[in-house]
């Protein structure tokens, strides 16, 4: 415990490497962070019971990051479900689930609900608390309106902090989000070779990663989504890291299993 990868990549997948999404768990509660690929199967490679998914957070509106929702839904009411599946997202992420709801009509014969809660852009919003944890997000600087995530967590078998900085270029709020933390998750799509890119895009650079990480004086850095051309070259994304900040730094495997404390 308490959180994996499902998921490292960018937009483009590989054969080694899917969509960036990420499960936080407690021994009681299970909570997504973004939906792709297929999972329903993620979830149980995971190791985890997709009935005890309580909760999905939907960090911003790009297909990347959302796309799986229409299948989980589909495979948790083909399996039973009962419980209902509570989603949480911006309000310009709002139309696009409601949407999904509309086009597979994915409630109709369903034996549970899905519950969507608005998530408003402000600094340090509580978002959910879970059994053993509790997550707080803050607006970030992305092509979307997106999210990062601070998730901490709070229980005999888990103390720590680990924060999600989402899709986002290098951005204030994100640091101050991430201040102290024992983990920073921070997305590292290009090098710094491509970062007039990155900065268009509202993406960093695994050198920009380095500097949040510093500016943030977290404990530990992750890095992740990384872009497909790097997936054979992601210690060199790691090594840019390395010369902006002098803690560990993590190239994180799929569904692999991390600790919150550093
Ligand atoms: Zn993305
Ligand atoms: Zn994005």
């Amino acid at each position: 415990m308490p959180f994996q990868f499902l998921g490292t990549s960018g937009a483009v997948p590989s054969a080694a490497r899917d969509n960036t999404a990420l499960v936080f768990y407690s021994a009681e509660d299970t909570v997504l962070v973004d939906c792709s690929g297929s999972p329903y199967q993620k979830i149980l490679k995971a190791g985890l019971d997709p009935m005890r998914v309580t909760s999905l957070i939907v960090t911003h509106r790009h297909v990347d990051h959302l796309y799986g929702i229409p299948s989980l839904a589909h495979n948790m009411g083909l399996a039973g479900r009962r419980a209902p599946l509570h989603i949480y997202a911006l309000p310009e992420t709002l139309p696009i689930l409601n949407g999904f709801l509309d086009l597979f009509p994915l409630e109709e014969k369903m034996p549970y609900r899905i519950v969507l809660h608005e998530v408003p852009p402000k600094e340090g919003y509580p978002v959910l608390q879970a059994q053993g944890f509790r997550i707080q997000s803050t607006p970030v600087k992305h092509g979307a309106p997106n999210i990062g995530l601070r998730v901490e967590f709070a229980s005999p078998q888990e103390r720590g902090v680990v924060v999600y900085s989402g899709d986002t270029s290098p951005c204030p709020s994100l640091i101050a989000l991430a201040r102290g933390a024992d983990i920073l998750i921070h997305e590292a799509t290009f090098l710094h070779s491509d970062a007039a890119r990155a900065a268009s895009d509202g993406h960093t650079t695994g050198y920009q990663a380095g500097e949040v990480a510093t500016q943030a004086r977290v404990k530990r850095l992750f890095l992740c989504h990384f872009e497909a051309r790097l997936h054979d070259h992601v210690e060199d994304l790691r090594r840019e890291a390395r010369q902006t900040y002098s803690g560990p730094v993590e190239i994180p495997g799929e569904f692999q299993e991390y600790r919150a404390s550093a």
